[in-house]
């Protein structure tokens, strides 16, 4: 059980007692990004107050200082995903890693070869592969949906072929949130020598992820959406993955060996793939995201968002003037439309009472083809939510259809 009005204590934004502004904090699009713990701005703040020098370059006791935090947070953020400290790089952010991966398999793409992903993708794990498939001739190829919206591994099986090079998909949905069989969608993949890509960013902050079980070869998630700061994230990659990999950009603290011959030999991962100065604050505060959320437990998260999401559903369907696209998932998005009115407009009538929660295409431009709907409502729970958030949702949705009121009140 989670025991929301003490983990509130620790996040600032909830510090004048629910309120921001004239209006109640409801605060309900956490899977755009979280509210961040006093531990995680402390631990980012600690590199700035006490160890600020630049890391992998300094003899000096200070410079000693931030690569043993740095090295730390890297051990730390291994261990949350059971990876290698050497198999994680630090990006900027799920979208700069999964541009890695995809720039990076480039060179061993070719015409003919094709790339799986599916309807559901972000568009940070769908413009990425439409870029190197056009520059390499290389096609994609889409995983097609159950009736409901799921990926199912015999969809999967329909799709591949000696062809496919790359499977990528979103292990959980930033709209309809249902979680994928990663294992067997991995397994499914290998079995045709394609490499496995998982696009995390909503699954990691949100349940425990294995990368040893689920035998992926790439992974790929944001720490803004987990706790952390923003402005750092994490390409996983197996080993092996990473040495096959070309990488993206070039520079100073990457390591590599160059002369006046313009030859260029790189270090070992995962340095080659950390040119320029290096988010420092943003791998401490991560690695303290990692640390608070593994202090409340992977068991209590997934149970305490079931417990509000089935609350949200009941109330929503209760209220009868709603489509749900995603009522049965087991996680903590309800993603909804209010009969005959448009999602922005339901957005801002909710964020009028307070009720914070996103509305459009959520960035998975193609899914409405699929949900014969332009646009939908999102709302996302996480570990600071309570009850009264979600009442507040379902009371609001209930008028909804009064919108009109936030524009001439
Ligand atoms: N993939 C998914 C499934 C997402 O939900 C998001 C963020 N909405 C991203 C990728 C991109 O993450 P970021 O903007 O943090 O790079």
């Amino acid at each position: 059980m989670i025991d929301t009005e003490q983990v509130r204590k620790d996040f600032p934004m909830y510090r004048n007692g629910g309120m921001y502004g004239d209006r109640p904090l409801h605060y309900l699009d956490n899977a755009a990004t979280t509210f961040k713990p006093r531990q995680v701005i402390e631990a980012s703040d600690r590199y700035y107050t006490d160890i600020c020098a630049n890391t992998k370059r300094g003899d000096y006791a200070l410079a000693h200082d931030a690569d043993v935090a740095y090295d730390e947070s890297r051990e730390t953020v291994a261990r949350f995903i059971n990876a290698d400290p050497e198999e994680v790089v630090f990006t900027s952010g799920d979208t700069m890693g999964l541009n890695f991966v995809a720039y990076g398999l480039m060179p061993g793409l070719k015409k003919g070869d094709e790339i799986v992903l599916s309807w559901e993708e972000h568009a940070s794990n769908a413009l990425p592969w439409f870029r190197v498939a056009q520059i390499t001739g290389a096609s994609i190829k889409y995983v097609p949906l159950t009736e409901d919206g799921r990926i199912t591994p015999e969809n999967l099986k329909s799709v591949v072929n000696e062809n496919t090079k790359v499977v990528a998909l979103a292990s959980i949905s930033n709209v309809l949130g249902r979680p994928l069989p990663v294992r067997e969608l991995a397994r499914i993949a290998h079995s045709v020598g394609a490499v496995y890509v998982d696009d995390g960013a909503q699954s990691v902050p949100h349940s425990e992820t294995d990368v040893r079980e689920t035998d992926v070869d790439f992974l790929c998630f944001s720490g803004h959406k987990m706790l952390g700061p923003t402005g750092i994230g994490v390409m996983y990659g197996k080993r092996e993955r990473l040495e096959g990999l070309e990488p993206l950009f070039y520079g100073g603290e990457m390591n590599a060996r160059f002369d006046s011959s313009c030859s260029i030999s790189l270090s070992d991962v995962p340095d080659r793939f950390e040119a320029g100065t290096q988010n420092m604050s943003g791998a401490m505060g991560l690695a303290e995201a990692c640390r608070y959320i593994e202090s409340i437990g992977f068991r209590n998260i997934r149970d305490h968002e079931r417990k509000l999401k089935r609350m949200a559903v009941d109330g929503m369907l209760a209220n009868g003037n709603a489509v749900l696209y995603n009522a049965d998932s087991d996680t903590g998005i309800v993603t909804f439309n209010i009969n005959g009115v448009f999602a922005q407009d339901a957005a801002s009538y909710l964020g009028d009472r307070g009720v914070f929660v996103r509305s459009g295409t959520h960035c998975a431009k193609i899914l409405p083809e699929f949900l014969k709907t332009q646009a939908t409502v999102r709302a996302s729970m996480y570990i600071y939510n309570d009850e009264d958030d979600v009442k507040a949702l379902v009371e609001a949705s209930r008028h909804a259809e009064d919108f009109l009121d936030v524009f001439f009140n």
